[in-house]
């Protein structure tokens, strides 16, 4: 089934800002140098900034999918974040390799991050974000356990929400399928992930892509889906130690320019866009 979206609009648009901090590296990094710890500064204290400053422009709700180490340690940032209408969504504690885990020590990391989210935000989120898009073989049972009513992680569909279904794989017969899970899943791409195509990491990382062909990517997606997917989803994700820096920072604001130029598209955050769901 599709979205119910509000009257008059043909797609919903949600940018979700993945907001790591210093997790983006501590959570998959042995060694930490100050100098990758840097760029986490500069996400905290220039990225987020010129997003928020973008978002004001434009006046679009988002939604910051949060690891709970960045919010007890810039708690005012998060303040000011929903201060600002934004939505904060969960995004593991540390930023930690979710298949990695043992499942009880995935359960005790869901219990500290929320804990967190408790802590600072004043409630649970509705939602979560995996850590580098990656689910362990518990996650999904995990989430319905714990009451998400979405999560927005997978890649099972472009421009439409869907119920993911947890997959028994056989080599020389059929793969099973289980029962569809009970939280929504909000779809991403890594098409339309500012990090790999614009970030640079030496050895791990070529990004550095021209923002020219980048817009050219986001413009393309967006306009097959506004064209061909009716009451469909657009869900783009950005970091501010990404998109933050000038040249991108410029082609959002061109992006979401283009984006309210066109008839019928609603901003939303990805709990507004769940709420317009119906099975
Ligand atoms: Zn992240």
């Amino acid at each position: 089934m599709p979205l119910t979206l509000p009257s008059g609009k043909r797609l919903a648009v949600n940018i979700g800002v993945d907001f790591d901090a210093q997790t983006a590296f501590s959570g998959h990094m042995d060694h930490l140098s100050p100098a990758i710890l840097a760029r986490g500064d500069y996400d905290v204290y220039v990225g987020t900034p010129r997003l928020l400053g973008i978002f004001k422009k434009h006046r679009i709700p988002t939604t910051w999918c949060t690891p709970s180490h960045t919010i007890i340690t810039f708690p005012e940032r998060i303040k000011q974040i929903v201060d600002e209408g934004h939505e904060i969504a969960a995004h593991g504690l540390y930023h930690e390799s979710v298949p990695s885990l043992s499942e009880s020590e995935e359960r005790r990391l869901m219990d500290v991050q929320l804990s967190h989210h408790e802590q600072v935000v004043g409630h649970r989120p509705r939602g979560y974000r995996s850590p580098a898009w990656d689910f362990s073989d518990a996650t999904m049972t995990i989430l319905e356990e714990y009451g998400f009513e979405w999560d927005s992680s997978l890649m099972g569909r472009d421009f439409q929400p869907y119920r993911p279904v947890p997959v028994t794989v056989h080599k020389e017969i059929p793969n099973e399928f289980g029962t569809p899970a009970k939280f929504l899943e909000l779809p991403v791409s890594w098409h339309l992930d500012d990090y790999p195509a614009i970030d640079h990491v030496p050895g791990v990382l070529a990004g550095l892509m021209a923002t020219d062909g980048i817009f050219a990517r986001w413009r393309d997606n967006f306009d097959y889906a506004l064209e061909n997917e009716p009451n469909g989803c657009f869900i783009l994700t950005v970091h501010g130690m990404v998109t933050g820096r000038a040249h991108a920072i410029m082609m959002l604001d061109r992006f979401i320019e283009y984006m309210k130029e066109q008839d019928g598209v609603w901003f939303a955050t990805l709990s507004e866009i769940s709420d317009a769901w119906t099975d």
